[in-house]
């Protein structure tokens, strides 16, 4: 692996924004992955993982340290039961590639995911979401390598402690994803046919499952043409018996239902012969009637986490806003903040190059030279007003650099 020096980062970011890195490298591999973190360790250099940068706030005076870019994209589909496949991918994929890779397979679980711009990887760490599905939802286990020690660890589901945005990768900054294994569902028999048909005699190579305990280090493959997005065939179907004895976590809800609960999914509910791509076909075009991306404004998504309180603290809130929005969250109340941001007036409001994006109160964006320090500054701001006016601590989304 190639580490270069003094690589600018804010085009590796959504926001636009961050200074130089000291050194940077671009991991496909595991085998990279040691190196950079060997290069680390010689040079007493503190390490930061970079995924796709689409939930970053990096400092103006960049990372004095080694910044790795995790690239590994790797992904192979077994077949598990009647109507589950296992899909493990490398945490360098983009999520909306998988999406749209799956999408094409008639895989259901991850449409509600699409055009979130971030790696698996990440998407796990932060356990990221979009109408009414988590990560957590179809995540089978996840592979990690610990920088500290050189290990790797496979984590099930249960052990990943999935929380709103958050995950117990978040507490482990040493440690690196770099494999994810997904359950998705059948829920056609054309689909199911076509996946009954990765032959048991067509013995591939591949086998996720005998990798993990016999050579970590052919974990992740190379990135080739193939893993580019495109044609279904950059997807390997692994057969049948290489996942034979996968521990099963069984949270995957085995269930010939498509997940169309959410607000402006309805009128797909009728339609004859769903596929997974109308419902991402939809899911694109409900996000893109508010994704700054699109219009060249820098972002990092959702600055801001919905505040979580309790039914105590709710009703104290509604006596003096009577129309707050909520949702349950078991015992708790969660308040959808970009409400409060709207009537608190901040959406559309800019100072020079920042300010809250205009169709979604909950985005902070960059015009293309903002910097690192406005935003801090506008984001203090709105915590300040929010606060002072709801009693509501803002507690941040995006990641600090
Ligand atoms: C327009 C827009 C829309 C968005 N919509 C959504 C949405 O609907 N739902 C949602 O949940 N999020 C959304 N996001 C936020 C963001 O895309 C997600 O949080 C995503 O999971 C971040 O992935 P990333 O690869 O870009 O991570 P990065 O921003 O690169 O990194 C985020 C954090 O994860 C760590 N990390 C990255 N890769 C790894 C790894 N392999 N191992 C260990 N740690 C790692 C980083 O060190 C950092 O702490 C949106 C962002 C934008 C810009």
């Amino acid at each position: 692996m190639e580490i270069k020096e003094k690589i600018k980062l804010a085009p590796y970011t959504t926001f636009k924004i961050g200074g130089e890195a000291k050194y940077f490298g671009v991991v496909k591999d595991i085998e990279d992955l040691k190196e950079g973190v060997n290069f680390a360790k010689q040079n007493s250099l503190p390490v930061f993982i970079l995924g796709g940068g689409s939930n970053l706030l990096i400092s103006d005076n960049g990372f004095d340290g080694l910044v790795l870019k995790i690239e590994n994209k790797d992904l192979v589909v077994g077949v598990l039961s009647d109507d589950l496949v296992e899909v493990v991918v490398g945490a360098g994929m983009l999520l909306d590639d998988l999406a749209y890779k799956m999408a094409k397979k008639n895989l259901w679980g991850l449409e509600s995911l699409s055009w979130i711009p971030g790696t698996v990887g990440a998407g796990v760490v932060q356990n990221c979401g979009a109408f009414g599905v988590e990560m957590k939802d179809v995540v089978d286990w996840v592979e990690v390598f610990d920088m500290e020690n050189g290990e790797m660890k496979r984590l099930l589901n249960k052990e990943c402690e999935f929380g709103y945005r958050n995950s117990v990768f978040k507490k482990e900054p040493n440690w690196v994803v770099v494999r994810v294994a997904l359950r998705l569902r059948i829920l056609d028999d054309e689909t199911l046919d076509r996946f009954a048909c990765a032959r048991e005699d067509e013995k591939q190579s591949f086998s996720p499952t005998d990798f993990s305990k016999k050579n970590p280090s052919q974990f992740i493959g190379r990135l080739s043409s193939e893993d580019e997005r495109g044609e279904a065939s950059s997807v390997t179907i692994a057969p049948q018996s290489s996942l034979r004895g996968v521990e099963r976590s069984g949270t995957t809800k085995q269930s010939r239902k498509a997940n169309l609960g959410y607000k402006g999914l309805e009128d797909l509910k009728n339609k004859k012969d769903l596929k997974v791509k109308d419902v991402r076909k939809k899911i694109i075009e409900i996000r893109g009637k508010n994704y700054p991306l699109s219009e060249g404004l820098g972002s990092a998504g959702c600055f801001f986490k919905n505040p979580i309180i309790s039914k105590n603290e709710f009703e104290k809130l509604k006596e003096k806003f009577p129309e707050t929005p909520f949702f349950e969250d078991g015992e708790n109340i969660k308040i959808p903040i970009a409400w409060f941001i709207d009537q608190f007036e901040w959406k559309g409001f800019f100072e020079g190059e920042v300010g809250v994006y205009n169709k979604h109160a909950l985005m902070l964006v960059n015009k293309g030279e903002g910097t690192c320090e406005e935003v801090k500054k506008l984001a203090q701001k709105i915590e300040k007003d929010v606060f002072e006016k709801t009693g509501l601590r803002l507690e941040r989304e995006v990641v600090f650099v």
